[in-house]
């Protein structure tokens, strides 16, 4: 079951610790030693597990936890927070952790809490979605509405699927921007609008509209009215 782990992670002592340690537990590690590009790498999907600080240089570490929980929700986190830092780990678990560990803690430890966590991952992994009449599965890529097969680019796919994990709940165009596109994008841009006017006409079957409601100065809400 071993899997990538990425430790996000400043303190030079700490990234050596749990990178050998980790190694040596039979784990792929990948360092990252700011929020910024632990945000990017955490929501590149080989990685399947992160283990975060809370401290960090530039973003904190909460701040990097609800980014990544927003755009890959079933990505297990562990939160690292310092002795006493007990309202961080309240907001931590708050924010999507599933787990945390208070310095110092033992590499042992670690690796039995990774191995759990990614054992709840891999059974709750979900390979399909669906709602009314479409479904949509994330290992083929292949979305049916109705049983008819829908042919989709690969960023309507991820839009598709991102507005279906959240169905029902109003999106705003940053959070689908930030979701789909990543964090750097510009955000004065209209691509959002313009994508989901191309998945509207796509997926446009017989005399049904798309299921995606546009909620006005807000943004979207997938909405499949079952
Ligand atoms: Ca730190």
């Amino acid at each position: 079951m071993p899997g990538l782990i990425l430790v996000v992670e400043d303190e030079p002592g700490i990234v050596d610790f749990l990178d050998r340690g980790l190694k040596v537990h039979g784990f792929d590690v990948a360092i990252a030693t700011d929020g910024q590009s632990g945000t990017e790498r955490a929501l590149d999907e080989n990685v399947d597990l992160v283990v975060l600080d809370i401290l960090l240089p530039d973003r904190s570490g909460l701040d990097v936890l609800s980014t990544v929980h927003e755009a890959r929700p079933e990505l297990p986190v562990i939160v690292l927070t310092a002795l006493g830092e007990i309202e961080h780990r309240v907001t931590g678990l708050d924010a999507g952790a599933v787990d945390y560990l208070t310095k110092p803690f033992s590499l042992s430890e670690l690796a039995a809490r990774i191995r759990a966590q990614l054992r709840v991952a891999a059974q709750t992994q979900r390979t399909a979605l669906s709602a009314g009449d479409l479904e949509i599965n994330l290992l083929t890529r292949e979305v049916r509405r109705d049983g008819e097969l829908v042919r989709l680019s690969t960023t309507e796919f991820e839009l598709l699927a991102y507005l279906m994990r959240n169905a029902g709940q109003v999106l705003s165009r940053e959070q689908i921007l930030r979701a789909v596109w990543g964090y750097d994008y510009d955000p004065g841009t209209n691509v959002v609008d313009v994508y989901i006017g191309y998945l509207r006409r796509k997926l446009r079957f017989a005399d049904r509209a798309a299921p995606i409601v546009t909620v006005r100065s807000v943004g979207y809400r997938f909405d499949a009215g079952d």
